[in-house]
């Protein structure tokens, strides 16, 4: 499913290529100043058919790849971390993660990253993966998409895909205050994925990830949990800041030119974090 008309792909092409020399040279001026926005991106399902609109066609997504491995260096959300935390400049990078644990993903998408060795954190909701249901949004829109199974994921941690957690239930956490359901959605889905995997857990994606679905909360838990970073969804970059524990993330579309206007900083998005966990929040 293509997600915008011809026309708006038309208008987004002239636009990328207008402001590109303004998008290089502000991303000079941003390194020179201590650092540019680092951008990471996430997907979730990547199949034959594009048949939802969070789903990407294998076809484009080695498309997009390829493309990113042209003009950036695809790095890990670690790797990323060190670099905003310590405002280094170097060549345009960008992270790859995943959200939900679809089983297709496993038949082109995961294995061209791992022969390509390409870093990516794959983030898993734990009650499919554990029962094997579809997700709600996909049944409510009629598709048929079966979640990973915990043999897959051990297969790709093994190949050295990082795992993270995604909930529990894929539930809306934004205004929950309960302790005991945040732990068993935040921090329990984390214990039971590294005992089952054999490998540690470091990074937690909040489901949705709008602004709204935020939780402060959340935030605390999972430091002292002793996750390495908590990520959102709502479309921010990453500025070099002291702490990065909270890493925004861009969505990637079914088409190519949505990735190549948010992944080279678009001047119209490109603004300061609007929820940042450092010990307080912002
Ligand atoms: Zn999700």
């Amino acid at each position: 499913m293509s997600t915008i008309s011809p026309g708006k792909t038309a208008l987004l092409n002239l636009y990328y290529h207008a402001s590109r020399p303004y998008r290089w040279w502000n991303r000079r001026n941003a390194q020179a100043a201590g650092g540019a926005p680092m951008p990471v991106l996430f997907y979730h399902r990547v199949a034959d058919k594009a048949d939802s609109s969070w789903t990407v066609s294998n076809k484009t997504f080695i498309r997009q790849i390829n493309w990113l491995q042209k003009h950036f260096e695809i790095i890990s959300l670690a790797e990323a971390q060190r670099r905003i935390r310590h405002r280094l400049a170097g060549p345009p990078a960008v992270v790859i993660t995943f959200d939900d644990g679809y089983g297709e993903n496993c038949r082109n998408a995961v294995p061209y990253l791992i022969e390509n060795k390409i870093p990516c954190t794959y983030f898993v909701t734990l009650k499919n993966v554990l029962d094997g249901s579809p997700f709600e949004h996909d049944m409510a829109a009629g598709i048929d998409a079966p979640p990973n199974t915990m043999d897959q994921l051990r297969d790709m941690a093994a190949a050295g895909i990082e795992i993270g957690a995604h909930c529990r239930n894929h539930i809306d956490l934004g205004g929950i205050s309960d302790r005991s359901v945040l732990y068993d959605e935040v921090v329990a889905p984390r214990e039971v994925l590294e005992k089952e995997l054999d490998t540690s857990v470091r990074y937690f994606a909040f489901p949705f990830a709008q602004y709204m679905n935020l939780n402060s909360h959340v935030f605390r838990l999972a430091a002292d949990a002793g996750y390495h970073g908590v990520v959102s969804a709502y479309g921010g970059y990453n500025w070099p800041v002291t702490d990065p524990f909270h890493i925004e993330r861009i969505p990637v579309n079914n088409d190519i030119i949505r990735l190549k206007n948010r992944v080279t900083i678009d001047p119209r998005t490109a603004r300061p974090p609007r929820f940042r966990y450092a010990g307080s929040i912002v």
